[in-house]
């Protein structure tokens, strides 16, 4: 492959392997006819992964999407979140989970679970595939379930961009930074 090099934090392997336990601490915790929102479009690939392991554990989402913008450069948010599209499901009186690819402020978890509250939902439980919070411990908002703790490092890959490109990649690496950081 020309252009960066990718350090691999979390093969295809590894992922799986989380996404079953995640599985199984959710099964426990939720009712199975729980709704999954997930935030596009970072999280689209663990959401994909992560409502199968659900169902393989007897579980029945419904699944629907919100699509959030954060504005900034291509690798810091600026804080201010954007709602672009809403969830069409009807949320009132449901269990809600939340998926999304990371947790590094907590910004876009803490507006979406605010949106979610705000137009009835009974419980919002947030699950994400990367949590910075160990590596930062500021955030605005905490991840119920996360797969893996996340070095404060710009990640691409398994759905996450770069400027739009990677998302495609099977893996969670760290870009090579040398002309890429802006
Ligand atoms: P927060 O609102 O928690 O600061 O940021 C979360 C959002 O910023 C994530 O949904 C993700 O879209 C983006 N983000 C944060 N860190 C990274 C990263 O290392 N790589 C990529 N590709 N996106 C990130
Ligand atoms: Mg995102």
């Amino acid at each position: 492959m020309t252009g960066p090099g990718f350090r691999v934090l979390y093969d295809e392997r590894m992922i799986q392997g989380r996404l079953n336990a995640l599985a199984d601490d959710i099964a426990r915790a939720m009712a199975p006819d729980l709704i999954a929102i997930a935030i596009l479009k970072g999280s689209f690939i663990f959401a994909a992964d992560l409502i199968r392991a659900l169902h393989a554990r007897g579980l029945s989402p419904h699944v629907d999407f919100m699509t959030l913008s954060s504005y900034g450069t291509a690798t810091q948010s600026s804080g201010t979140v954007t709602l672009l599209r809403d969830a069409e499901i009807d949320v009132r009186g449901q269990q809600v989970l939340l998926l999304d690819d990371i947790l590094d402020s907590g910004r876009t978890l803490a507006f979406a679970s605010r949106h979610l509250a705000d137009k009835g939902a009974a419980t919002v439980k947030t699950c994400v595939l990367l949590d910075k919070y160990a590596a930062k411990g500021n955030a605005l908002a905490k991840a119920d379930f996360a797969a893996f703790a996340c070095p404060d490092d710009f990640v691409v890959g398994y759905g996450m961009d770069y400027a739009h490109m990677y998302r495609e990649l099977p893996f969670v690496a760290v870009l090579d930074q040398k002309g890429v950081r802006d």
